[in-house]
């Protein structure tokens, strides 16, 4: 439910709307906003019915039932667009924010030269994988700590924020120690343990879409780190399984539309899992940018062909450079166009 306060409506008014919603067994979210003040009432209890009637309460203006089931990371809840700070870049902002890097992190050259090209060529974030998620127990796992010291050296060097991915509950305080931001790979979306331990950490949390995931439960998995009080929740979404074999998961850029329309959360593209396709990469990069996506995640190596992970779906580096000045150069038409 949502109680949408007065404009006029005073601090005790508001503060008796909250301890009522509370008393009847939800949690009350307060959203301040410029003109008024929104609280969200979440939870279950059958009480449901007493929040109906705080319609009659002083100072309340209405109160509204929450079309879908996630509620915290409804746009109906919060319509201000949420931007997620990480280490000094904003997503959500209106700025394209590019995180690129390799797909695992194989060593201090490979992850050092990587990071000094994309920096150069303007990405604003760095990625790179110390625990791999392998769809076989015989492929190259991850080189674990010391791929974190590695990223943790690059990014002191290039200022360069970075994004990596925490596997499994026992891994998170040591990957909170060197990353800026943690991501939640496809496989674990709905690793609901995990999802509630990242809820208690306050570092800003990538959460990739499932391969299988409808929306619905992708933005459930959200709710989960928003309602377990971890609010700098990025989304980002990286392919689906259909029944099309050409492309390695197919880019679901509906999803990015649609996402932008019913979350006020930041929604990022990942056009490298999103296809398996270096050639497709660019040209996906662009339709997720005109489908509104507020960034990219794209997978860069030194030698793709010598890529102990995901060598076919990276850009080399002189490929990266110029997939960024084409983006560059298209934002500045749309500038000019406007
Ligand atoms: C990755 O980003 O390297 C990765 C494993 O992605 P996903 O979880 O989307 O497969
Ligand atoms: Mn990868």
């Amino acid at each position: 439910m949502i109680v949408n306060m007065s404009s006029i409506a005073t601090v005790e008014e508001i503060d008796h709307v909250i301890e009522r919603i509370q008393e009847c067994g939800f949690q009350a979210h307060v959203i301040q906003g410029t003109e008024r003040t929104v609280i969200g009432a979440v939870g279950s209890s059958d009480r449901r019915a007493e929040l109906q009637a705080l319609r009659a309460a002083p100072g309340v203006e209405e109160v509204i039932q929450i079309a879908h089931p996630f509620k915290l990371v409804s746009r109906q809840l919060r319509q201000r667009s949420t931007v997620v700070s990480v280490g000094g870049v904003e997503i959500g902002a209106g700025d394209l924010v590019v995180m690129a890097g390799p797909c695992s992190v194989e060593s201090r050259e490979q992850l050092l030269q990587t990071a000094r090209a994309v920096k150069a060529a303007g990405a604003d974030m760095l990625r790179g994988g110390a625990y791999k998620p392998r769809t076989s127990p015989y492929d190259f796992q991850g080189l674990g700590v010391a791929a974190l010291r590695i990223l943790k050296e690059a990014s002191d060097e290039t200022a360069l924020p970075i994004v990596t991915e925490v596997m499994s509950e026992a891994d998170v305080e040591i990957v909170a120690e060197y990353a800026d931001m943690l991501q939640i790979g496809a496989r674990n979306m709905q690793n609901f343990s995990l999802l509630r331990k990242l809820a208690r950490f306050k570092r800003p949390i990538l959460l990739k879409r499932g391969p299988s995931a409808t929306i619905k439960e992708w933005l459930l998995a959200a709710e989960y780190l928003l309602a377990g009080g971890n609010a700098n929740v990025v989304l980002c979404e990286r392919g689906i399984k259909t029944f099309e074999t050409a492309t390695r998961n197919t880019l679901d850029l509906s999803a990015v539309a649609l996402v932008k329309e019913l979350s006020h959360l930041p929604v990022i593209a990942d056009p490298s899992h999103g296809t398996g396709l270096r050639s497709l990469v660019s040209p996906m990069s662009k339709a997720a940018v005109a489908a509104g996506a507020d960034g990219l995640m794209v997978e860069v190596h030194p030698c793709p062909e010598r890529a102990l992970s995901d060598g076919p779906q990276s850009l080399d580096l002189p490929g990266f450079a110029e997939m960024m000045k084409d983006l560059g150069s298209r934002r500045l038409r749309e500038m000019m166009a406007a």
